[in-house]
């Protein structure tokens, strides 16, 4: 007989933990289709992002609170007025708002960082969980570096939050310092030593500086935390947070040790990670767990044969049960429109029929050249072209002068001007990009930039993923080539081409 599973509540920071890391900024816009699509995945409680930060994290986490729902929305406030007044501001609209109050609770940060006595945090704690309250039901309270507090502290300031009105209490271990044993010992002793723990949800928020923020977080669990803190694809401050995929997936397949089930609809766990790649710019390893090109992936003869008798073998998951099986980039000659749209659904992008209609005709095109569409050809045939309707690479060439390389390149733009352009660099890379930057008058220092390979044999192409951060705005580009060389300069343009877009949107905002 199964045993009765209980629920752990998935608490996803990607767009407040993780998109505070370097690398990883998005758009308003990215972030409300992002949180479009975790609440499609089924995560319980959505981080939108830290309101009194800035006015665009603001309107970010008012959009998403107005916009999406079948999660609670949750925003992040300092046990400040300022804060706390912001956050609620910013949540109004939220069907399900969540309130999110921290401080810091360790003798590291109330010495160092607040400056503050053990007496002074607890009566901060207090008048901002009874802030948060006095605007909405559901509150959280952090003991921020929780994990390095004097235990016998750390329960008086979690009486003192529940007692103020906390639901959910949250032990981060901020620094990634634990281990397993000790996390799982901690909760025990706080489910056991707190005044009203019965009453409230403990949460864990473990990140990864020692590569053990899943361990620590399963660990919590065990100990009796029924909220995990986590991030898509493990991304966030430093090493990352938790990753949501790995966790959910050691949960349910290991299910029968755990006894605790979540309530992401898991085949969506794969479309989820590569939307936040695509938007970022930044792909998973390989070899990353769940997600990873990999991850299912079997490649020695030993395995394949005993793979060919009997999948478990060398399988503990189906490969569908992470949504592996659907998104192998497989659009053919014979596939439908409900097919076509449910691709573009989860690649973010949701049509009107006109539209809808006009991919489907350039889609069945393409089938006629190459056997089968895939993500980034839907992605391409959406955009009308991959530069995004600005400059467009006519012709380049590259010359190796030993010492250098020197790129030749052409651009054209819809109007029909040409331009051309020649630059040295180190290398091909340095000198393409160069020899852009001086083509289209616009320069940028990338922050990241990577290549990889889709598919294998004659279908193979070159992807390029880069992003730059241009006046406090995050922008990343995407290309697709046969030649890698090819795929950069794309991805380099497309992101040129948004940076002359919006200079050419605030001339015309000026004459207004
Ligand atoms: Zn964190």
């Amino acid at each position: 007989m199964k045993t009765p599973q209980e629920r752990v509540r998935i608490f996803d920071t990607t767009l407040r933990d993780g998109e505070q890391s370097p690398g990883f900024t998005m758009s308003a816009a990215q972030k409300i289709a992002f949180a479009h699509a975790l609440a499609d995945l089924g995560v319980d409680v959505i981080e939108a992002g830290f309101p009194n930060s800035s006015p665009a994290d603001f309107g970010a986490v008012q959009t998403i609170a107005r916009e999406v729902r079948g999660a609670s929305i949750a925003g992040l406030a300092r046990c400040h007025a300022g804060d706390i007044e912001a956050c609620a501001r910013a949540l109004s609209e939220a069907a399900a708002p969540r309130i999110h109050v921290f401080i810091s609770t360790s003798p590291l940060h109330r010495e160092h960082k607040l400056g503050m006595s053990r007496q002074q945090v607890v009566e901060h704690a207090i008048m901002g969980v009874e802030l948060a309250r006095s605007h909405v039901d559901d509150v959280e309270f952090s003991a921020e570096d929780a994990f390095r507090t004097e235990r016998e502290f750390l329960v008086e300031v979690f009486e003192a939050a529940i007692a103020a009105g906390a639901r959910t209490v949250n032990v981060p271990d901020t620094v990634g310092y634990a281990t397993p044993e000790e996390i799982r010992d901690l909760f025990r002793y706080l489910r056991a030593n707190v005044k009203g723990a019965d009453g409230v949800v403990f949460s864990a928020h473990c990140h990864n500086d020692l590569g053990l923020a899943v361990a620590n977080s399963l660990a919590a669990i065990e100990g009796g935390a029924r909220q995990v803190e986590c991030t898509i694809n493990g991304i966030g401050e430093r090493a990352g947070n938790a990753a949501l995929e790995e966790l959910v997936m050691a949960m349910k397949v290991r299910g029968g040790w755990y006894g605790v089930d979540t309530g992401i609809d898991t085949p969506k766990l794969l479309d989820t990670s590569r939307l936040l790649s695509r938007i970022t710019g930044i792909q998973v390893q390989r070899n990353k767990a769940i997600v990873g090109a990999n991850a299912f992936a079997h490649e020695s003869g030993i395995h394949q044969h005993g793979m060919l008798k009997h999948r478990g073998t060398y399988e503990i998951m189906h490969p569908q049960d992470v949504g592996w099986a659907e998104s192998q980039l497989v659009l053919g000659r014979h596939s439908g429109r409900a097919a076509v749209a449910d691709r573009l659904r989860a690649l973010g992008h949701v049509l009107d029929d006109a539209r809808l209609d006009a991919v489907i005709a350039d889609a069945k095109a393409l089938t006629q050249t190459q056997h089968v569409v895939s993500d980034l050809d839907l992605l391409r045939l959406l955009d009308g072209d991959p530069s995004g309707g600005g400059w467009r690479i006519t012709a380049m060439s590259l010359i190796d002068e030993g010492q250098h390389t020197r790129a030749r390149i052409e651009l054209s733009d819809p109007g029909d001007l040409h331009v051309a352009q020649e630059a040295q660099g180190d290398g091909p890379i340095a000198a393409l990009f160069a020899a852009l930057a001086r083509a289209t008058g616009v320069d940028f220092e990338l922050e990241s930039y990577e290549v990889h390979s889709m598919g294998i044999g004659r279908d193979a192409r070159g992807e390029a993923n880069l992003s730059a951060r241009i006046g406090g705005e995050a922008l990343a580009g995407q290309g697709t080539s046969r030649d890698v060389l090819e795929a950069s300069a794309i991805a380099w343009l497309a992101v040129a081409n948004q940076v002359l877009r919006s200079h050419a949107s605030q001339r015309i905002a000026a004459f207004a």
